[in-house]
């Protein structure tokens, strides 16, 4: 007989957003695997759940594994909880799962409380398409590097970031994206000190920097998309750079033109000396 593997979310901060379905599941399974299972046990604690706990991370995954499908085989039902929010997403998880689907074990995923959601429904921000980046890298030039390649991306993109390297982070996102760019800073949400923000790069750089409690705690960045191109013909294009030369220099033309058709600037200001010549 075979068993399941409930994939069980726990809050991010509020014990209050643990769900009733989660606790339920956590008492009647025969065994809960968890990532730090210290920390697990203050909030199994907290709901009186005294199921026994394992655990189960990014260190001893591989080789626990084995040992958990063989009791699911056997016909004992197994949570997967992580630290905090859902299972998996930035959190370990992807393995035992992956290898549960492997043996025909059922997996149910138990919803509830994660960061990126949570955030992302709160900053305002295009919510329609967006890009789950996790932590970037830690060391400079690859963060550097996998930001150049988001910059031109369209959809919204959410970031985690450790209180540490928040200033550096956000100083990164404005070099490359621009100071002028949207960003929707949740941090602690859920918690005391939540706090949820919008504004531009630049700005962020400024609020993050001079109040220091703003580099503590935990942090979501939701990030806008690039700007769309439109779809803008090039008699459209001419006709608007003319009327704008007009009244104003080549510089800010193209500038208005950029930021209203959301064609690259570059674009827009070597047409407009093409023109003015
Ligand atoms: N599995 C978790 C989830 O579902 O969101 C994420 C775990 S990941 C190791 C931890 C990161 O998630 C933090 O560094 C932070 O970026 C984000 N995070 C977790 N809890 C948060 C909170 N209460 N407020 C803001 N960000 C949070």
């Amino acid at each position: 007989m075979s068993a399941q593997l409930f994939v069980v979310a726990t809050p991010i901060g509020h014990l209050d957003d643990m769900t009733f379905r989660a606790i339920e599941i956590l008492k009647s399974v025969s065994l809960i695997a968890a990532e730090d299972t210290r920390q697990s046990i203050q909030l199994l604690k907290h709901f009186n759940i005294d199921t026994p706990l394992t655990a189960c991370h990014d260190h001893n995954e591989s080789h626990k594994i084995n040992q958990l499908i063989e009791q699911l085989k056997a016909g004992q039902n197994i949570a997967l909880i992580s630290d905090a929010g859902t299972p998996l997403i930035s959190d370990p998880g992807f393995k035992l799962v992956r290898a549960a689907q492997e043996h025909n074990i059922r997996v149910t995923p138990v919803p509830g409380a994660c960061a990126a959601i949570a955030a992302l429904s709160a900053v305002g921000l295009p919510s329609d398409r967006f890009s789950f980046e996790g932590f970037l890298p830690s060391k400079a030039s690859q963060r550097l590097a996998q930001l150049e390649k988001l910059k031109d991306e369209t959809q919204t993109l959410i970031f985690y970031e450790a209180p540490h390297r928040i200033l550096e982070c956000t100083k990164n996102l404005r070099d490359t994206f621009g100071a002028e760019r949207t960003v929707g800073f949740a941090r602690e949400i859920t918690k005391t000190f939540e706090t949820i923000k919008k504004m531009t790069l630049g700005e962020l750089v400024e609020f993050v920097e001079q109040d220091h409690n703003q580099q503590k705690g935990e942090i979501v960045l939701v990030v806008a998309g690039a700007p769309q191109e439109k779809d803008l013909s090039q008699e459209k294009l001419d006709d608007l750079l003319k009327r704008l030369l007009q009244d104003l220099s080549v510089k800010a033309a193209s500038q208005l033109v950029a930021d209203l058709t959301g064609i690259k600037k570059k674009i827009a200001y070597q047409r407009a000396l093409e023109l003015t010549q």
